[in-house]
């Protein structure tokens, strides 16, 4: 008899062990400051992944005894670890196509250091072979505060073709460039753009303009091939990843095609995706947008994907006739209505950019108006931008249901706007603090590359501090967020346009391990500091996708 209980305890004792085996965790980040932003613990010293969950977060002596023999252990050493940041607004599936091809100015601050990446780029480059900046940057992060000059342009790239973009209102090319564009006149330039002339006349090398005419200008630069398209993409996402971003919602945009997707899809499919993207379609044939979704969503239903890459219903262009348009008909509200009230019954998400406040009353009549028929708020719809939205027109908002995406344009275009608005209304754009306090759900984003950085970092300096990129402070303090409350709008709160508010976002038992650990403390290095904050080691569902420094050993791309 006790030869078998002692059988049957040893037998016991190995199923325990084994479960013990089967339980250990994958990875065990130990020794740290962890940001969770759950309610229960908002800070812990050591958090448990396995399966690409988090199993455990606690103190370190806790979550040590989750690790076995195959457990990979990380000592943090100290270090803060945030949940990934999350992107509500980014043109992310666009700057990855030409990220291998392109030149970029984030984070120059005067004209001789962007002059010479156009140089680098310019030895790299074969003769006849052209170089693109295609936005990102503003005059007022150069310490000149002003645009280059054809001349140095010149200086930098003398023969090759060379294309600046400087937001959606000009472009500088140079004699190259309009040579190979076949521009020598304004009637060369795409639709309500001109060439610029100084007093005496002459050609300055830049095309002044608007939306149509930059976005046709760029149409008739090269493209990059599929091969440079699916790199570009790896790298761009890799990038995204050193600076803390596990995940980005996409708004379509201009210049974009079907076959502008095929990359990002060959990059899923290889699983070398290192950021989750979730997409919306944007309006693509003017005065065909029903149609269009309607052809396309037979195939696409709302949230097809998985969690790394997803579809997500419509915008940020939903109908041509009312983009940027202050003055929309009747014709054109009818026609959005028609197009909503469509997305509102197939219980699909929609998404709209929207700039001034002062017209947005035409968008949120159509919005009330299909919301009496169909109720829009479990289908958590957003309005983009909106800088300078009113209390009242984000109360009408929050009875919709309808979140913000909010980016940091101010960060480029505050002196700008301060010129036009005056500092009463400066002081209130964007209102962030209203939003929060009324209960609205807001994203954080860029908006970028075109328009902004895509550096999150910058981003959060920017909601925190409310300064420009120049220095110039333009927020009231009410008006300015703390830095957890700004780390919210970029993780759980850009989460929830996504329906993934449950699933990341916070770094808590069941979610997804989404995380990164930082080179600095993000909660008290000076403010000003921030935004130079960089990733050591970010993860996404619990692979490593980018390691630095100290965890070099543990990146998965180590030659
Ligand atoms: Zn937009």
């Amino acid at each position: 008899m006790k030869a078998v209980v002692t059988a049957l305890l040893a037998l016991v004792a190995a199923q325990v062990v084994s479960t013990v085996h089967a339980q250990d965790a994958d990875i065990v980040l130990l020794n740290g400051k962890i940001v969770t932003l759950g309610g229960a613990a908002p800070l812990v010293e050591a958090l448990a992944v396995r399966d690409g969950k988090i199993i455990a977060v606690g103190r370190t002596s806790e979550i040590r005894t989750l690790a076995g023999g195959n457990t990979r252990v990380i000592d943090l050493a100290g270090r803060t670890v945030i949940p990934g940041l999350i992107d509500s607004h980014m043109h992310a599936i666009r700057a990855a196509l030409f990220y291998a091809t392109e030149v970029n100015w984030i984070g120059t601050a005067s004209i001789p250091e962007a002059m010479a990446r156009i140089k680098a780029a310019q030895q790299r480059a074969k003769p006849g072979q052209w170089i693109v900046v295609a936005g990102g940057w503003t005059t007022e992060q150069f310490k000149e505060k002003r645009r280059p000059t054809q001349a140095e342009l010149l200086a930098a790239a003398p023969d090759n073709p060379v294309y600046v973009q400087l937001f959606y209102s000009a472009a500088l090319l140079t004699p190259a460039g309009f040579k190979a564009l076949a521009i020598a006149a304004d009637a060369d330039v795409p639709p309500n753009g001109r060439i610029e002339r100084d007093a005496n006349g002459n050609p300055t090398g830049w095309i002044a303009g608007d939306n149509p005419t930059i976005s046709g200008l760029f149409d008739k630069l090269p493209l990059p091939t599929f091969e440079q398209s699916v790199e570009g993409t790896k790298q761009f996402f890799r990038e995204l990843n050193r600076l803390g971003l596990t995940g980005v919602s996409d708004p379509g945009g201009f210049n974009l095609t079907a076959e502008s997707y095929q990359p990002l899809f060959k990059v899923w499919q290889d699983q070398a995706l290192t950021v989750r993207v979730v997409y919306s379609l944007f309006a693509q044939r003017r005065g065909k947008e029903l149609e269009d979704y309607q052809a396309v969503t037979q195939m696409l239903p709302m949230g097809f994907g998985n969690d790394l890459l997803r579809f997500n219903g419509i915008g940020e262009n939903v109908a041509w006739g009312i983009y940027n348009n202050d003055n929309p008909t009747e014709a054109q509200k009818e026609q959005l209505y028609r197009i909503y009230k469509w997305a509102a019954l197939r219980r699909m998400t929609v998404t709209q950019h929207w700039n001034s406040n002062r017209s947005a009353h035409h968008l949120l009549d159509v919005l009330e108006r299909v919301n009496a028929e169909t109720l829009i708020a479990p289908l958590r719809w957003s309005i983009a931008h909106m800088n300078d939205a009113s209390p009242e027109n984000l109360r009408r908002m929050k009875a919709l249901g309808v979140g913000w995406l909010m980016q940091n344009a101010m960060y480029f275009n505050g002196e700008a706007f301060l010129k036009v608005r005056g500092s009463e209304a400066m002081r209130l754009t964007p209102p962030i603090m209203t939003a929060l306090k009324l209960g609205l759900s807001v994203g954080g984003g860029t908006d970028a590359h075109r328009v902004m950085s895509y550096n999150p970092f910058v981003s959060l300096q920017w909601m925190v501090d409310g300064k420009t990129v120049g220095g110039t402070l333009t927020r009231d303090e009410e008006q300015l967020p703390s830095r957890e409350e700004a780390l919210r709008f970029y993780t759980l709160g850009s989460a929830w346009f996504t329906f993934d508010d449950d699933k990341r976002g916070s770094l808590e038992r069941g979610k997804l391990a989404d995380l990164a650990v930082l080179t600095k403390d993000y909660l008290t290095v000076p403010t000003g500091e921030i935004g130079a904050i960089e990733s050591l080691l970010t993860m996404v569902g619990g692979r490593i996708v980018y390691a630095a420094g100290p965890y070099a050993q543990f990146d998965e791309k180590r030659p």
